[in-house]
């Protein structure tokens, strides 16, 4: 570019911003920008060659008047992926002696979120710690970054105290807690019980049992009524070889949330077995699956079918079932017991047709997320698509609607 031309665009971006910077002090706090002011510097940021861009942000006095010119464009050049240049705006922001120190701490903030974003995340807990204590007005908004942070190092323990210490901050209405927005669009209520129950997981890992139960006594404490919480307290009593305690522990889920009953079937049919009690085990699931039809009671149900009275009862059961609740896994169960029981007669395109089924049903999902619709093979409590917590559950089977 020749010299006129880039000393016309450098003075028209400086001059954008002493406007916009001297706007700004008459209003003494921060305003939301006009979408044509970002779009203005979006269009500034979009026509400047890498090298034209450092001059650009190196030419712009930093001051109060030029404060929230070098904000916008700090947000923006994040926004764009530009991290290592946000950050240098930002940290000039800091380094300026003449910016108060309520604009300071914006900028602490902005600099921590570029950290966040370049995946530096021990330099952003360190700002968002320092900026807890030196600004109050920003120690919620610094508190839900840490949380995030805390989540994605699967820091369990210092996720929950930071989760918990914004609850305190929060008065109780009628004896409850109030709802305290977490980082995401959920509520740290929400967040708190799958942090401890996390934590709970890691320490079973790690073979402290004692550590595992107070974990879990803490996620009661938030959420007794918590479906992950109940299933954990199941599966220590059944790591105790207490079935009596797991059959309650798990008949509990039914009532909490019925989404669930698939998750619990397999600690119950060994319990039931244990105990010698499994027509005991037959009434629950024909009882379940009338009440809440899904693929996992019906399976579930035509194995235990299947282990007592034969595949062809069990055949039939399914063939019965699916006559008006149609699952890919259930007739592909249906069609591998028809081959395996009279497998002579079956042609070769069946046993192609078959093949294909099953990788169809392997692929196809046994879980999905009921805020997002992302669709997974395993239970996640996380979901990795929207990042909620507990928005995932096991499928139900489809109704096939009457002709
Ligand atoms: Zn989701």
């Amino acid at each position: 570019m020749a010299d006129p031309i880039l000393f016309a665009v450098l003075f028209c971006a400086v001059a954008i911003g002493w406007l916009f910077g001297r706007a700004a002090s008459t209003r003494h706090r921060m305003q939301p920008r006009s979408s044509d002011y970002y779009k203005g510097l979006n269009y500034l940021l979009d026509a400047k060659p890498d090298a034209e861009m450092d001059t650009f942000i190196a030419s712009l006095d930093v001051n109060e008047e030029t404060f929230e010119t070098h904000m916008a464009l700090g947000h923006l050049l994040r926004k764009k992926g530009e991290v290592q240049r946000a950050i240098r705006v930002h940290q000039n922001l800091l380094n300026a002696s003449d910016i108060a120190p309520d604009h300071q701490h914006s900028a602490h903030l902005e600099l921590a979120r570029d950290y966040i974003s370049a995946g530096l995340l021990d330099r952003a807990e360190h700002l968002l710690l320092d900026l807890i204590s030196e600004s109050p007005q920003r120690a919620v908004e610094a508190r839900r970054y840490l949380i995030e942070i805390y989540q994605t190092e699967r820091e369990w323990e210092k996720a929950a105290a930071m989760a918990s210490s914004l609850l305190s901050k929060k008065a109780f209405f009628g004896g409850k807690q109030a709802d305290v927005p977490g980082p995401g669009e959920q509520s740290v209520n929400v967040l708190l019980p799958h942090f401890y129950c996390e934590l709970c997981e890691q320490q079973l890992q790690q073979g402290n049992r004692r550590g595992a139960e107070e974990a879990l006594e803490a996620a009661a404490r938030e959420d007794g009524s918590n479906v992950r919480v109940t299933l954990m307290y199941a599966r220590l009593a059944f790591n105790d070889a207490d079935y009596e305690q797991t059959i309650s522990l798990l008949h509990q889920v039914e009532h909490q949330d019925p989404d669930f009953l698939p998750e619990t079937l397999p600690l119950l049919k060994v319990c039931y077995t244990e105990l010698g009690r499994q027509h005991d085990f037959s009434l629950f699931l024909r009882a379940s699956l009338a009440k809440y039809p899904t693929t996992g009671l019906m399976l579930a149900l035509a194995d235990h079918v299947k282990d007592f009275e034969g595949v062809e009862n069990a055949a039939a059961f399914l063939a019965d079932y699916m006559r008006d609740s149609v699952s890919l896994r259930g007739l592909y169960r249906l069609l591998l017991w028809q081959l395996e029981s009279d497998q002579d007669q079956l042609p070769s395109h069946l046993e192609i047709a078959m093949e294909l089924m099953k990788q169809l049903s392997e692929k196809s999902p046994a879980y999905r997320c009921h805020h997002c619709g992302f669709g997974g093979r395993h239970l996640h409590w996380f979901c990795p698509g929207c990042k909620f917590w507990g928005s995932i559950k096991p499928m139900g089977v489809t109704k096939v609607l009457s002709q």
